[in-house]
């Protein structure tokens, strides 16, 4: 039977109660677990967007805590004795960062709700936690200013506290949002600046969330998701970001205020790279192109292989040699990856070479294909470079 929820729920009493003592009720197999039930605890099952609690009962392990009709229960590996007391732990470090990050949930909806944002939804991560907004698209200087408002009422220190009210009572009081439960509410307040209906667990006072921080904006539905993190998880993620910028500024040899800039300049010196080794590869492109028909034996006919050369420069070989007017045929053999085919030609009538190189491929286990007057693809893994050079006749 269910008791009643301020008696059983220690955490209602007292969220910062971590160590207790209950009677265990029941202890059934479900699964290959056991849900364990006491006569009261202080583990938080998962509700509202805060998860469950971690710790331990008995010494064994508490795996989740969730609740039904009959109340709260926790799921362990083994089972314990029903009608023994028990020590209940709960990872208070844990405890205590969802409680600042769910006081911290409270100010941000406060503050955006004063701007005309409305908290459709909230989730607590294991790393961050995320506010899903509705009241159409938010920028990042109307969130700066939530933040650093939401931040003022964390530097004020205001006192947090609960009281369980009839609905009337409640309503009368001009809630943030309506209850989601009929019966008595439990009315969650910062002193001056919100009154929200809600069963988590929260701080005793606004200082204790020590920072909140906005790592994340997102265009939702209708709105927003703001990502954000406090108390320890504000400082571990701010210093994740500075280790990074500083590694980049490492990287660069600037300081890591000046790694943007630095970028932009590297970028730029990178394009001006880029356009004097592209010039450079027509000049070679275009001499070789030259040779190749000066040497042959016949110019409108070149064939030949290239064995570990960029397949990019033999393809640019290729496109030449058909604008001289031959008709050329060349591999590029590369170790590990199959033979590149690259076909032009030139001037004059002739059958259709995409359709004549895709067949000659496809006879060897290879791929290709084009258009009239160039082709390309790949031989099959057995297929002898030499021999299809020699054989293939567009
Ligand atoms: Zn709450």
């Amino acid at each position: 039977m269910a008791l009643d929820p301020r008696k059983e729920r220690i955490y209602y009493q007292d969220p910062y109660q971590f160590t207790f003592e209950a009677l265990v009720t029941s202890s059934m197999p479900q699964a290959g677990r056991y849900v364990v039930r006491l006569d009261r605890t202080a583990f938080y099952p998962a509700s509202g967007g805060q998860p469950s609690d971690r710790g331990t009962l008995g010494g064994h392990p508490v795996l989740a805590v969730d609740q039904d009709a009959e109340g709260v229960f926790h799921l362990t590996h083994a089972p314990l004795a029903v009608g023994e007391r028990v020590v209940g732990e709960v990872d208070g470090a844990l405890r205590l960062e969802h409680m600042r990050h769910h006081t911290a949930q409270h100010l941000l909806s406060a503050a955006f709700l004063q701007r005309g944002w409305q908290t459709q939804g909230f989730h607590l991560g294991p790393e961050v936690a995320h506010v899903d907004l509705r009241g159409g698209p938010l920028d990042l200087d109307a969130a700066r200013e939530v933040e650093l408002v939401a931040n003022r009422v964390v530097w004020e220190n205001r006192p947090v506290s609960d009281r369980w009210l009839e609905p009337e009572a409640a309503a009368a009081l001009g809630l943030r949002r309506p209850p989601a439960v009929t019966g008595p509410v439990r009315v969650v307040e910062i002193e001056g600046w919100d009154l929200c209906p809600c069963g988590g667990t929260h701080v005793r006072a606004t200082g204790e969330i020590g920072s909140i921080r906005i790592c994340a904006l997102d265009r939702a539905h209708q709105g927003a998701r703001v990502t954000f993190v406090a108390g320890e998880r504000a400082l571990r993620d701010a210093w994740r970001r500075f280790d990074a910028l500083a590694r980049a500024a490492r990287q660069l040899s600037v300081e890591p205020l000046e790694v943007p800039e630095a970028l932009i300049r590297a970028r730029e010196r990178e394009r001006e790279r880029e356009q004097v080794s592209e010039a450079r590869l027509s000049r070679l492109v275009e001499l070789e192109a030259q040779a190749m028909r000066q040497v042959a034996r016949n110019p409108d006919d070149i064939r030949g292989i290239f064995k570990d050369r960029d397949p990019l420069e033999v393809e640019r070989l290729a496109r030449r040699l058909g604008e001289l007017g031959s008709f050329c045929l060349l591999v590029a053999e590369n170790p590990g990856a199959p033979g590149r085919v690259y076909a032009a030609r030139g001037e004059g009538e002739g059958a259709d070479l995409g359709e004549a190189l895709r067949g000659a491929l496809a006879a060897s286990g290879g791929k290709g294909g084009g258009s009239v007057r160039w082709a390309q693809g790949v031989l099959g893994a057995l297929a002898d470079a030499k021999a299809f050079l020699n054989e293939f006749r567009p």
